[in-house]
């Protein structure tokens, strides 16, 4: 028994006029990291199609070292699926879009913090990391963790976003840039 039954017949209703693509880029040239939220997901709130975009999700759509290591991984795969190091002078966009509402503010507060480090076992910093009390504030960070952090590859753009759970729609709080030159 799986409560996936319902979930499986919808699967089959899909398979029937499935056509498969083999492995290419991603043609919206965009990667999008979102939070885990099923009220934010961008096959439905951004009308992703099979092939378009790799979507990244955790609680809250934050850029953490996880996120970071699969930007890398993914620049380097589109570097090599393009036919190798230096055939494309850009990759593609990774748009960071954190959501009003989300349930990772909760967390925000001290002692909801606390308690729910005791009950799951992970530290309050990693809590507090999670946390997206104003998402306007935490994607602005977002971008610019993810624009300083050394494995990002300069050709490779950055922006931010919020999805707005009341009304649907997605407003840009920060417009695409790439990283400074390192020294
Ligand atoms: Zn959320």
């Amino acid at each position: 028994m799986t409560r996936m039954n319902p979930l499986f017949e919808r699967n089959e209703q899909f398979a029937r006029t499935y056509t498969p693509e083999g492995l290419g880029l991603p043609t919206a040239q965009a990667i999008i990291v979102t939070c885990l939220d099923h009220r934010v997901d961008p096959a439905i709130v951004l009308r992703l199609q099979l092939g378009e975009a790799p979507v990244i999700r955790n609680a809250g759509g934050r850029v953490t070292q996880a996120v970071i290591d699969d930007i890398a991984f993914l620049g380097y795969l589109t570097e090599q699926l393009s036919g190798g190091q230096g055939a494309l002078d850009t990759l593609f966009e990774v748009a960071v879009v954190h959501h009003t509402q989300c349930g990772t503010g909760f967390l925000a507060d001290p002692g909801f913090r606390r308690q729910a480090a005791e009950a799951t076992g992970l530290t309050e910093a990693a809590l507090e990391a999670s946390t997206v009390a104003d998402p306007h504030t935490t994607v602005k960070a977002d971008v610019e963790r993810l624009l300083a952090a050394p494995q990002l590859s300069p050709k490779v753009s950055v922006s931010g976003h919020v999805y707005d759970i009341a009304t649907g729609r997605i407003t840009t709080t920060v417009d695409a840039q790439y990283p400074q030159p390192r020294p």
